[in-house]
């Protein structure tokens, strides 16, 4: 709907890039989505725009073609192999345009990295594989989605406490407690019954900043 709105010589040439049969094959493996839909060229837009694709598609509307994209998209290809140079499934469909936006030109050892994913995949609490590579550059832990505690988890700590908060030493119903990891995930504590604690919510939010 779109292309018919914004048609042009811009727009027909960005298709030739990213929609048509016989175009270059590049990153399909870093996409989700088809070509024929439309969907690889509404991913290029999406990313160099920073999610303004109406605002880009009327800016270049009459532009003679579609290089800036084209070379842009390449960009990105490039710089997602350079950084992670081993190919894993996770990496298909992830937003790389916008973590290349941000951090292209900050400096990554590839081999360190590598390390770190490796050990990661193998982490059994990151429950999101695919968010390993967004937790590397950003250092966000909400992209890992880390493991929570089972409700036997709970129920244990809470006998074990005797029902007191550990923060505010207050007894408290199992159910207006909150499980906590004694010692944080990133410093290497486990979602495991030993790691966890009961704290009552207003501690809970307290401690995770919530
Ligand atoms: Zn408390």
């Amino acid at each position: 709907m779109r292309n018919a709105v914004y048609s042009g010589s811009w727009v027909s040439d960005a298709k030739r890039f990213f929609s048509k049969n016989n175009r270059p094959k590049i990153g399909d493996e870093y996409l989700s989505g088809s070509a024929n839909r439309q969907e690889y060229l509404e991913t290029a837009i999406n990313w160099i725009s920073e999610s303004n694709i109406k605002g880009y598609m009327s800016k270049n509307q009459h532009e003679p073609n579609a290089n800036e994209l084209w070379l842009y998209f390449q960009s990105v290809i490039n710089w997602v192999k350079a950084t992670f140079p081993t190919y894993r499934k996770e990496m298909k469909g992830i937003q790389w345009g916008f973590l290349y936006n941000e951090f292209k030109n900050q400096k990554f050892d590839s081999q360190k990295l590598e390390v770190e994913i490796t050990k990661l995949m193998q982490d059994e609490d990151v429950t999101n594989k695919k968010g390993i590579y967004e937790y590397i550059l950003t250092g966000k832990e909400k992209y890992l989605n880390i493991r929570g505690f089972s409700d036997n988890q709970k129920r244990e700590a809470y006998e074990r406490q005797q029902g007191i908060c550990v923060k505010c030493g207050v007894k408290f119903e199992l159910h207006e407690m909150e499980a906590d990891h004694a010692t944080p995930w990133h410093e290497g504590g486990k979602t495991s019954a030993e790691n966890c604690q009961m704290l009552c919510r207003d501690d809970n939010r307290r401690k995770s900043g919530k």
